[in-house]
């Protein structure tokens, strides 16, 4: 049987290493077919990040500050040359000063509050510009990672429930703003996952803990449900859906306490 993916082409921003969410997407999509480009943030995870692409067969690693909007259109041009066009981005990419979720929400500065959100939300809009241009040529499609956070106070989330937020409706923008096009953008709420970026939050392990327990289905998710969810929205058996947030959470969104 063909791979969803077959022929599909691709640009992944946010692996940091063999756990992170975007990994787990872009293995799922790889193994359905697709090739993708891979953008990495800092020297420091780099090497990492060319083994992980080169066991995928990726054409092209290439490094991607997504403060720095140059950046981001570098990579996306970078990207089309090396596959030849772009059916599909993963963003996955999301960052606050672990000083800002261990303390009140309140007491974020006012420069911090804006690195988060420049890093976590206005990067989505920067991405799909530069990108919309050549997924309009392929009815692309792009998918973002979010947590519930965004929609409900969430205790040391804090800043980056704000940011989710910001990020919730700018997916929702840019699905009106692109639908004309034929190109779709949605979202992954994920429950908590353990990866690098997890580590940072002070609640994570009552966050996991939570979940497992209350949850309708009473147990922890894990990288690979994200996985699926992703590639389901970036496939074509999700044609008609946008603007959608789709939670890979046990059901723990739709509890009351
Ligand atoms: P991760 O640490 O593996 O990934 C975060 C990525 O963001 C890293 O690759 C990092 O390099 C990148 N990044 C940070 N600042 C950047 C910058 N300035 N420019 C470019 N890249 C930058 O952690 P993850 O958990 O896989 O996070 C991926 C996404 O999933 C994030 O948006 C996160 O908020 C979201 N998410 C995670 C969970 C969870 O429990 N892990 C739950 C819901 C949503």
């Amino acid at each position: 049987m063909a791979g969803r993916f077959d022929g599909k082409r691709g640009l992944v921003l946010g692996v940091a290493n063999k756990r992170s969410i975007a990994w787990a997407i872009a293995k799922r999509l790889g193994d359905e077919g697709a090739t993708m480009a891979f953008t990495y943030q800092g020297e420091r995870i780099e090497a990492g990040v060319r083994d992980l692409a080169e066991s995928v067969s990726s054409p092209l690693v290439t490094a991607c500050d997504v403060r720095q909007e140059a950046d981001c259109t570098r990579a996306v041009a970078e990207a089309v040359t090396a596959l030849g066009g772009l059916d599909f981005v993963v963003h996955s990419v999301a960052f606050a000063a672990a000083e800002d979720m261990e303390g009140r929400f309140i007491d974020t500065p006012s420069d911090r509050f804006w690195m988060a959100l420049d890093v976590s939300a206005y990067s989505l809009v920067a991405i799909a510009r530069a990108a919309e241009p050549h997924l309009a040529e392929t009815n692309g499609s792009i998918v973002t990672m979010t947590y519930l956070g965004g929609e409900r106070a969430v205790p040391h989330y804090n800043i980056m429930g704000v940011a989710k937020a910001t990020l919730e409706a700018s997916m929702r923008y840019l699905a009106w703003d692109l639908g004309s096009e034929g190109v779709r953008v949605n979202a992954v709420s994920a429950g908590p996952v353990r990866t690098l970026a997890a580590r940072s939050i002070p609640g994570f392990p009552t966050m996991e803990t939570i979940v497992a327990e209350r949850s309708p289905l009473r147990r922890a998710i894990d990288a690979g449900d994200v996985a699926g969810a992703g590639a389901y929205l970036l496939s074509d058996d999700a044609r008609n859906i946008t603007g959608t947030i789709l939670y890979v959470d046990s059901g723990y969104h739709s509890m009351g306490m």
